[in-house]
C-alpha cells in the first residue's frame, strides 16, 4: 500500500458492483500486475516461448503494466499489437 493513494476512491468501483464479472476480473488483474506482458510471462510464468521482455511497440524497454500505462514512447501509427 502507497500512501499517496485514496484507497476509498479507488475500492469505489468494486463496492458499487456494477459491472460485469470479466470487466471486474480484467482490473483486478492489472491492479494485481497479473496481466500477460512480457515480463510476466518471461520472469513470472517463465513460459519458453516467451524469447524477450521487451515491449512490442517500442522493442526498447521492458514491457510492464507501468511502462504500458505511462512509459511507451511509440506513436499512434505504429501500434499494431
Ligand atoms: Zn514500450
Amino acid at each position: 500500500m502507497q500512501a499517496h493513494i485514496n484507497q476509498e476512491a479507488s475500492n469505489t468501483w468494486l463496492r458499487k458492483g456494477n459491472m460485469y464479472g470479466e470487466k471486474e476480473g480484467f482490473m483486478v488483474a492489472i491492479q494485481d500486475q497479473v496481466i500477460n506482458t512480457r515480463y510476466y510471462s518471461k520472469h513470472i510464468i517463465k513460459d519458453p516461448n516467451t524469447i524477450t521482455d521487451k515491449c512490442r511497440l517500442c522493442k526498447q524497454q521492458i514491457e510492464t503494466i507501468d511502462h504500458i500505462i505511462t512509459g511507451t514512447q511509440s506513436t499512434p501509427e505504429d501500434t499494431t499489437m
